[in-house]
């Protein structure tokens, strides 16, 4: 089959979503082919921006039968090159961002019924103002999007407490490659109805389907946090001391969050004007949340009692408790910019990677004697999620190498030793970030030939001709497996 031109994709997509609303020049499709470190620009034959699932279903039938690729976006915020198109400008990209329509909230079934293109912030705001918690918390909430954050199965901050988002979704409705429209909008906590389908689509990186909207769990709205920074000598002794806060303030402990010293010196420097809350330099430290629905002082006393315990046990060296709600918000200011900072500062190396959490104080010690044995100027950028065992484990380059050079030099050989060494202390290569095209050709030595076939079979299942979001998440079909992963 010949494959249309560019200017006939445009001409009959634009009959579908309208003129104004397909993109074809390209200063109109640029902005939608670079991600979001600018590490990846591809080109696209256009930019489809559909108004609903009808749209979505119209525009996916017409390139299925003309054998034209679609890239779903959503916020275009990941991290792994997952959201652009290659560089032969084949595919279009079809952006969600007029799907942005909260349909429903019912506070009674604790459910929020949206389109996949409304972003994190408007969904968490929507439910605060029905007295509800939609409780995912990243670092992208401005603009990253319902539809990208199911595809990628989103985690973040409170994953501590409220799981990621494959707990958090009820119901989706996606469009397939074919055009079909898969309907599971189910507001339903039990529905075992056979397979669990709409669990197919969260994590699956836009390759089975596109997410056109989804029903969500919501929370009670907690009434108090109280949040605290506190150095501790080492990864150790952070763990120790998550267990003395789950022993005092048991599930109300939100988030638990490691920072390096040399990420807050980072995330300093690039802030510019901000005091750090504790006196002098730590190697380590921890930014506990508990949040609860009781009173401020029992929460404070509950956290109190931890850091305490703590410091006479020697996990902890010294501690700032926040005052006020400025103070919290300044404290995970610090922890929310670290990511921002290094990609200002370009040159830094993101391993996403997570271990059991008895093995994580081991691994990062290991990892760090890896790096520094291949890169011993390098800046130890760790930081992340250390209460679900997962660390971003990122070394960026020093200071008097530029990024093209450092990145040139190691990047391979560093992500290798990070990597192989959270999968031989029966870790994931990734997290919570997905694979992209930045991890895809690492799964065949992480994956089993079982598992990367199976995937190949369900892919095949929903997409035979390959045509969504081709190049992402699964390696070349046949490449080889690493022995010994069989
Ligand atoms: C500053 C910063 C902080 C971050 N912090 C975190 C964090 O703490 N935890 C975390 O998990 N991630 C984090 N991320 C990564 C990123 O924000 C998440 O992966 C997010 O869920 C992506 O959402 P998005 O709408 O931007 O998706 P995009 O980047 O547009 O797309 C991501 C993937 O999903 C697919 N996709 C998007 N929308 C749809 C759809 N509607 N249907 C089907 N497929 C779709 C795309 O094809 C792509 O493969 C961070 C990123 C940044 C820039």
């Amino acid at each position: 089959m010949n494959t249309p031109t560019s200017e006939a994709i445009v001409a009959s997509l634009s009959a579908i979503v309208g003129s104004q609303t397909c993109l074809g020049t390209e200063a109109e499709i640029k902005p939608f082919v670079t991600d979001y470190r600018g590490l990846y620009v591809g080109q696209a034959a256009a930019v489809v921006l559909p108004s609903s699932t009808e749209q979505v279903s119209q525009v996916m039938a017409w390139c299925h039968e003309n054998g034209v690729a679609v890239v779903p976006q959503g916020g275009n915020t990941s991290l792994m090159g997952g959201a652009v198109p290659g560089a032969d400008g084949a595919a279009i990209v079809l952006n969600l961002r007029r799907m942005n329509q909260v349909l429903a909230v019912d506070p009674i079934n604790d459910t929020m019924t949206l389109q996949a293109g409304v972003t994190l912030n408007a969904a968490r705001t929507a439910a605060e103002d029905a007295a509800r918690l939609f409780p995912l918390r990243i670092g992208s909430e401005g603009s990253c999007q319902i539809g990208g954050n199911i595809a990628t199965n989103a985690g973040g901050t409170a994953v501590l407490r409220y799981g990621n988002m494959r707990d958090l979704v009820l119901g989706v409705e996606a469009v397939l490659p074919d055009g079909r429209i898969y309907s599971g909008l189910r507001g339903l906590r039990k529905d075992n109805t056979g397979y669990d389908l709409k669990q197919l689509f969260v994590g699956s990186e836009g390759t089975l389907g596109i997410v056109t909207a989804a029903v969500l769990k919501l929370m009670p709205l907690p009434r108090t946090s109280s949040v605290a920074l506190a150095a501790v000598p080492d990864p150790a002794a952070a763990v120790a001391l998550l267990g003395e806060a789950k022993k005092a303030a048991g599930q109300m402990v939100t988030a638990f969050e490691l920072i390096s010293g040399p990420a807050l010196e980072l995330v300093l420097e690039y802030l510019g004007n901000v005091r750090p809350p504790l006196e002098g330099r730590h190697d380590w430290m921890v930014l506990i949340e508990l949040t609860s629905g009781g009173s401020s002082e029992s929460l404070d006393q509950s956290l109190m009692q931890a850091l305490e315990s703590g410091m006479e046990s020697g996990l902890v060296l010294d501690a700032a408790l926040a005052q006020s709600v400025a103070d919290a918000q300044s404290f995970w200011r610090i922890r929310e910019e670290i990511s921002d900072a290094q990609t200002r500062t370009g040159g830094s190396i993101k391993c996403d990677v997570s271990v059991p959490l008895s093995c994580i104080a081991g691994f990062i010690e290991e990892a760090s004697a890896a790096v520094r044995a291949l890169e011993p100027q390098a800046r130890m950028i760790v930081y992340g999620h250390m209460g679900d065992g997962n660390v971003h484990f990122n070394p960026l380059r020093p200071k008097d190498r530029t990024a093209k050079e450092f990145l040139g030099a190691c990047y391979d050989k560093v992500s290798h030793a990070v990597d192989s060494l959270a999968h031989a202390a029966g870790g994931s290569i990734s997290a919570e970030h997905g694979i992209g095209v930045a991890k895809r050709d690492d799964l065949t030595q992480y994956k089993s030939a079982v598992e990367l076939e199976l995937m190949w079979q369900v892919k095949k299942a929903l997409d035979p001709k390959n045509l969504l979001n081709p190049g992402k998440v699964l390696p070349a079909p046949g490449a080889a497996s690493t022995p010994g992963n069989e």
